[in-house]
């Protein structure tokens, strides 16, 4: 019998998953479901696997961004890679956004919605942080402070001036280098060990949502979940498609073959630090893409790269302007992109923090920041869908990055690297 790849297991696992929730979701308040098979089985195998992710992120990204960096021996290569990513993450995520504001106005998502239709959540707010002072927090006053709370900006920035040590020293510090390489050689072991897990993890995940909220939950702001799913829809085929076609010169659907793995790991995880592991390895065996441009671009793209969330910000301000009744002006539209595109930078890849930071955006456009509670009922569905379209961007990103360094290998010498990850 022909193996089952990890992808399609990973598949069956998350159907099974919205199979098993759904047919339990009538007998969640029964105490036997509730507590053995709810908060105890699918909470162990979902929380079990991300905490087995969780651990392994920080030295993934320390160890990769500091052999990556060291590997590109060439300086001035790393600041040209560096810049492409920059302004790629950055710009993409400005047509994500205006698009969804554009699309919004079109289709008016919350036109016709009374607000005792929904209820509501307890709110919380995003603190508002000035520009500066993101930038300042990005230099870690200690580094080993940075890499034990997990501040990943300040862990990019300390680990890409590692590597940049390592590579302006060549040989004299080869020993290091030697052990930095083998080192980074364990944690990809560890990471290839733990997605092995995903199928029981993806399956726990998704049955524990479906089971706990139903799908009754989205009925109310079923017009604004499915104004965001199509921006999200309209910003893969469009902007992601034509970047593959037109600069990686990559075959879309090829593209989608190869990467659904990550892909469902993002959905199945809500969190793009959670699919870092998953989409790098898949980046460099399906895809062939170098360590030094991957292990570059994709913690970075996890950390700064949303368009996703990006895309629900702008559709979630319109709807919310429209429920409370304010027109939007063209300036404040300027205002949305302008915020939304920057605090992208300071949204961490995790479950939920998007629409926390919702709050930056309805503030600087003087919405009612009350709206926020109306998104937040359904922001577990929609926050499965925008990290699908976060991690895409990363790793469209990381071809054209690859392709216009001249490293993307031929496809099929790429194919024939590794046969048993993600397949
Ligand atoms: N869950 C998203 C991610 O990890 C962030 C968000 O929008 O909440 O990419």
């Amino acid at each position: 019998m022909k193996k089952i790849g990890l992808t399609n297991k990973i598949f069956i696992a998350l159907i099974l998953g919205v199979l098993s929730g759904v047919a339990l979701y009538p007998f969640k308040e029964n105490l036997i479901i509730k507590n053995y098979v709810i908060d105890f089985f699918f909470n162990f195998l979902g929380t079990g696997f991300i905490r087995a992710i969780r651990m392994i992120v920080i030295p993934l990204v320390f160890c990769s961004l500091t052999v990556g960096a060291a590997g590109i021996e060439d300086i001035k290569k790393l600041g040209r890679v560096g810049i492409k990513t920059l302004s790629f993450y950055l710009g993409t995520t400005a047509v994500a956004i205006t698009l969804a504001l554009g699309v919004g106005s079109l289709i008016n998502p919350g036109k016709g919605i009374v607000l005792s239709q929904i209820s509501t959540t307890n709110v919380s707010v995003g603190e508002t942080k000035p520009f500066i002072d993101i930038l300042l927090g990005m230099i870690p006053i200690n580094p080993i402070e940075a890499l034990a709370k997990g501040d990943m900006l300040q862990i990019i920035v300390f680990s890409i001036l590692c590597g940049v040590a390592m590579a302006m020293l060549g040989d004299k510090v080869s020993t290091i280098r030697k052990g930095m390489d083998e080192l980074n050689n364990i944690v990809l072991k560890i990471v290839d060990l733990v997605m092995q897990l995903a199928p029981f993890g993806v399956y726990g995940l998704i049955a524990k949502t479906f089971s706990t909220l139903g799908y009754s939950a989205m009925l109310p702001l079923l017009k604004y979940f499915l104004a965001v799913i199509f921006v999200l829809l309209l910003h893969y085929l469009i902007t992601y498609q034509s970047l593959l076609i037109l600069i990686a010169k990559y075959n879309p659907i090829k593209f989608l073959k190869k990467f659904s793995g990550p892909m469902m790991v993002a959905f199945s995880t809500s969190s793009s630090s959670a699919t870092l592991p998953a989409s790098m390895e898949t980046l460099q065996e399906e895809f062939g893409v170098s360590k030094g441009i991957s292990s570059f671009t994709i913690p970075l793209g996890s950390t700064i790269n949303m368009d996703g969330t990006a895309i629900m910000q702008g559709v979630a301000t319109i709807f919310i302007a429209q429920i409370y009744g304010v027109s939007l002006t063209m300036g404040d539209f300027v205002t949305v992109i302008i915020t939304a595109t920057l605090t992208s930078i300071g949204t961490a890849g995790v479950p939920g923090v998007g629409v926390i930071m919702l709050g930056m955006v309805l503030q600087q456009v003087g919405l009612p920041l009350e709206g926020m509670a109306l998104v937040m009922g359904i922001d577990r569905f929609v926050d499965m869908f925008r990290t699908v379209v976060n991690i895409t961007g990363d790793a469209v990103c990381t071809l054209i990055v690859a392709k216009t360094e001249g490293e993307l290998k031929r496809e099929e010498d790429a194919t024939s690297v590794n046969e048993n990850t993600l397949a």
